[in-house]
């Protein structure tokens, strides 16, 4: 375990995906699921299978609605010519990786959100106000462990939208995010912990 951190660690992947990805080994997270471009495909699994867990790369790719950060983007098969991100669903055993696959595929967000681990009321919420034409499902303002102002930088310690200023079930996730950091990562929980004002 210790080992596999180290190695995670020490790769070249982006810090918000070493913190994600650190949360499955640690199994704080049944499974994550991020977006990569095609090009960043080989590396990111390699990464991924030198960890020892699985991943499951989804058959369709996203189109950004905007350029750079995009809250949603545009669903497209693969041999369409607009560059999109595929999303990688990684996990500790094959089961969890497959199942979220078949979710996100058959557009079962409830079921999706369940395995990614999200809090039932946030699940509830999105299900609600998602849609095409509001992807951004961000408020004002949190508590500032669920700040999620900074996510386009991968300054979070969430990854999903909170139903509301204090949601209960989202600031136990963030808490204990803050505390695999703290313990195995204290560099980055000391960033996040000056980036959104927690003192
Ligand atoms: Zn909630």
């Amino acid at each position: 375990m210790e080992e596999k951190i180290g190695l995670l660690l020490n790769s070249s992947l982006s810090d918000f995906h070493k913190q994600e990805l650190l949360f499955v080994l640690c199994g704080k997270k049944l499974v994550c699921r991020q977006g990569k471009y095609v090009d960043e495909l080989p590396l990111f699994l390699r990464v991924i299978s030198s960890l020892g867990l699985f991943a499951v790369v989804s058959s369709f790719k996203v189109v950004p609605f905007r350029e750079g950060y995009s809250e949603g983007g545009l669903r497209v098969r693969l041999d369409d010519v607009r560059i999109g991100m595929q999303f990688v669903y990684i996990a500790k055993d094959e089961q969890s990786v497959y199942l979220a696959c078949y979710y996100d595929l058959m557009l079962d967000n409830e079921n999706l959100g369940i395995i990614l681990g999200y809090p039932p009321c946030c699940i509830e919420y999105f299900l609600l106000h998602f849609s095409e034409a509001k992807v951004d499902l961000s408020r004002e303002s949190y508590l500032p462990p669920l700040n999620i102002s900074l996510r386009a930088e991968g300054l979070s310690l969430i990854s999903h939208f909170p139903c509301s200023y204090d949601c209960h079930g989202s600031l136990i996730i963030a808490l204990d995010a803050l505390v695999i950091l703290e313990k195995y990562w204290s560099v980055r929980a000391n960033i996040l912990k000056e980036k959104l004002h927690l003192s």
